[in-house]
């Protein structure tokens, strides 16, 4: 069982829209277990297209096309298929009913061409458009399937998830359960994570383990199949198992949990209330920690503490200590952290200072980052970090660490 998505569309080509259908129906193929090898795009040019698709029909026993089902005439998609497989066009009355109601409702002329949106190939299963005129349709011939979606993601995605999933289950009843699993971690790269799992990674062929980085974060996609559900999540539970034993300490969570959905979490079991002295972030770890509903119960408050003068008169940071250590040290983090945590009177303080970036600041390279977290038993702990990136990847990252340094207490 193995799959080619064919992309039509001239403004693919001229690098006008990115294909981001292609990567949708990757990620949903992969979900079903159902294999891609290829991914094709090519323009509104039916001679180009017809090569296309006899290609695919050589190695691939479904092809998704997307794109050029519409009513203008560099919409081919439909026609080629149709000559190709030698099967007629048809009107489904369902969908033409549907693109007259319409046009009635937006008390429109309806054009013949528009007409031509209703046609399908005769035998096709009609997958329908709730989001706009063109149905799509899906058919067997000769061993290949063929499935016909429309170009504009808002009309592909919800009729692919709709009606294109159930058709595919059923042409395809897979042996197996798909079950999966992300495992998302923080404070280690996708190079590090994969040299210390590669030997798991190559070996692995279920679960599948697919690592993927982004935002600062890296996540595995641990991906079993198995006839018996409780089988693959056995499967999962063994693979996750013998990679939390060697870089356990960098998980924070699971599946769609963010370091700030957990923070808010760990924050709540303990009972703790927390404030922020933000100054390299400028307000976006609270912003970050409020949008997670329920914040009232932990977020004391705090202070965007952007000029040393702010630090020293909101939040007392000694004069003589901005002049020697500068803003951007241990000792201003430490002061920060204490200071705002008795200033909002909350039970943990958290600081954030250093240098976004792009320009060095008292001498300290962009990425220089201090946290530091007071709470009124334990004391206060600063750690320094280099961080790289933009000056949008620094802020978040400093954020970021800030919540997984609160993981830690
Ligand atoms: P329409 O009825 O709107 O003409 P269509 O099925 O004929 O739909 P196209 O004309 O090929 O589709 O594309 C319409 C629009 O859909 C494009 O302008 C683009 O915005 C979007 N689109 C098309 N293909 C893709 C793709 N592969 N990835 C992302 N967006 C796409
Ligand atoms: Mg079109």
């Amino acid at each position: 069982m193995n799959a080619e998505i064919i992309a039509v569309g001239s403004e693919l080509l001229l690098g006008q829209i990115v294909n981001t259908n292609a990567q949708f129906l990757s990620q949903q193929l992969a979900a079903l277990g159902i294999n891609v090898y290829f991914q094709t795009v090519v323009g509104d040019n039916a001679g180009r297209l017809e090569q296309a698709v006899k290609t695919a029909q050589t190695r691939a026993n479904l092809i998704i096309f997307t794109g050029g089902l519409g009513p203008t005439k560099d919409d081919v998609t439909k026609e080629t298929i149709a000559r190709l497989l030698g099967r007629r066009l048809v009107i489904d009355e369902e969908a033409l009913r549907a693109i007259e109601a319409y046009f009635a409702r937006a008390n429109r002329p309806m054009t013949d061409n528009n007409k031509k949106q209703a046609l399908v190939l005769e035998g096709a299963t009609v997958l329908k458009n709730e989001n706009g005129m063109a149905p799509g349709m899906a058919l067997t011939v000769a061993g290949i399937t063929y499935m016909l979606l429309p170009g504009p993601p808002k009309e592909m995605r919800p009729m692919f998830t709709r009606y294109g999933i159930p058709f595919l289950r059923a042409a395809f009843p897979l042996s197996g359960r798909i079950e999966s699993r992300v495992l998302r971690f923080f404070g280690i790269g996708e190079a590090a994570l994969e040299t210390a799992l590669a030997d798991l990674i190559d070996a692995q062929s279920n679960p599948t383990i697919a690592p993927l980085a982004g935002d600062g974060e890296v996540t595995l996609r641990l991906t079993a199949k198995h006839r018996d559900a409780a089988e693959a999540q056995r499967l999962l539970d063994e693979a996750e198992a013998a990679i939390l034993a060697r870089v356990g300490r960098y998980c924070y969570g699971y599946d769609d949990e963010t370091l700030f959905t957990k923070t808010s979490e760990r924050l709540k079991e303990r009972g703790w209330t927390i404030a922020a002295a933000e100054s390299l972030t400028g307000g976006l770890f609270l912003e970050q920690l409020t949008a997670v509903p329920g914040a009232s119960r932990i977020v004391q408050g705090g202070v965007v503490c952007y000029t040393n003068g702010v630090k020293q008169q909101v939040l007392g940071v000694p004069r003589p200590l901005l002049e020697t250590d500068g803003a951007v040290s241990e000792s201003c983090a430490r002061v920060l952290a204490e200071n705002v945590r008795s200033l909002c009177g909350a039970d943990v303080g958290i600081s954030l200072t250093g240098v976004a970036g792009p320009d060095p600041l008292e001498g300290h390279p962009p990425g220089t980052v201090y946290i530091g977290i007071a709470m009124r038993e334990r004391g206060t702990a600063v750690r320094r970090l280099t961080l790289s990136g933009t000056r949008g990847d620094i802020r978040i990252r400093a954020a970021k660490y800030g919540c997984f340094l609160l993981l830690e207490l």
